[in-house]
């Protein structure tokens, strides 16, 4: 029995899924791959994230490790074909697990994953999201893998003489266990989710209050390179569309509230026609409107 799951592993490898993965030049040593904005499907299998690489000297540091282990193993592969350097650290920006599943891998090559210890809720004998909704071929060999060193508050580490700082955001914003990098040296954030370009971001795990004030701190930070879960945008002004989208949104509730409507009220006249266009509108705008409405209520 064992032999067969093994020959079964072995053909589907052969089978492997291929993401056509390129990595982009962002400028001070930091390379992504830039997921498509999209929901995980079958047809991109989870390429719907982002995950960088930055060139520490001898080695590479990876943030957010992909959506499996099939895609952390091709951007390792192709990020070689720059500079070949092994990888010993990995950081999870937050547990949404489109950002983590490709630890595994990266477990295999020896690297620490540092993370929040939101990470400890986690269930390793539960189905995931991506599991569920991507094809079985593009998922072989994930494992759901989570950090093996917990960040709380703010961290100073250092990697290769370069001081790296390490947030984990008090109470919640995007989720419950946002986590960024800033590399003061290079001016360069890594945001995970409190950034989000190219499409609507998604508040149903977070709270809009929380996500705007550190969006306003990131803001006031000496930064030119800005990076985001999701989306292409990387310049200093990366941060920009999800703070106004946020802002918009808490203003319009709160006005909704000054003059005693309800929920039903501010999904009529929150429809902000600047990002009807704007991808997930459909899917998400309803929503957050919901969730913000339901924590801005309390305040
Ligand atoms: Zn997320």
């Amino acid at each position: 029995m064992k032999l067969l799951g093994v020959w079964l592993a072995l053909a589907s490898l052969l089978l492997a899924f291929d993401y056509q993965l390129k990595p982009q030049d962002v400028g001070e040593g930091i390379y992504c791959y830039f997921g498509k904005p999209e929901v995980m499907d079958t047809n991109n299998n989870g390429n719907m994230v982002n995950s960088c690489f930055v060139d520490m000297g001898k080695e590479w540091l990876v943030i957010d490790s992909g959506p499996t282990y099939l895609y952390a193993k091709e951007a390792y592969a192709q990020i070689c074909r720059i500079k070949e350097l092994p990888v010993k650290h990995v950081i999870n920006t937050h547990v949404h697990d489109d950002h983590w599943l490709g630890n595994g891998y990266y477990k295999e090559l020896g690297a620490t994953i540092l993370g929040s210890s939101a990470f400890e809720e986690i269930s390793p004998d539960e189905a995931t999201r991506m599991q569920n909704r991507i094809s079985a071929q593009a998922y072989v060999l994930t494992s759901p893998k989570i950090p093996d060193r917990y960040i709380q508050g703010e961290k100073k580490i250092s990697i290769a003489n370069e001081t790296l700082i390490l947030k984990h955001v008090e109470g919640s914003a995007h989720s419950h266990s946002d986590l960024y990098l800033y590399l003061p040296s290079r001016k360069a954030l890594f945001a995970g989710d409190l950034v989000f370009n190219d499409r609507i971001p998604s508040l149903r795990d977070g709270d809009i209050s929380g996500w705007i004030s550190v969006l306003e701190g990131i803001k006031n930070m000496d930064l030119n390179i800005i990076v985001g879960g999701h989306g292409v945008r990387t310049d200093k002004q990366a941060a920009d569309f999800t703070l106004a989208y946020l802002k918009e949104m808490k203003q319009g509730i709160k006005e909704v509230l000054a003059r005693g409507g309800d929920l039903s009220d501010a999904v009529k006249s929150l429809r902000m026609g600047t990002y009807e266009n704007s991808k997930f509108y459909e899917e998400a705008h309803r929503a957050n409107i919901n969730a913000a409405f339901q924590m801005l209520e309390w305040e």
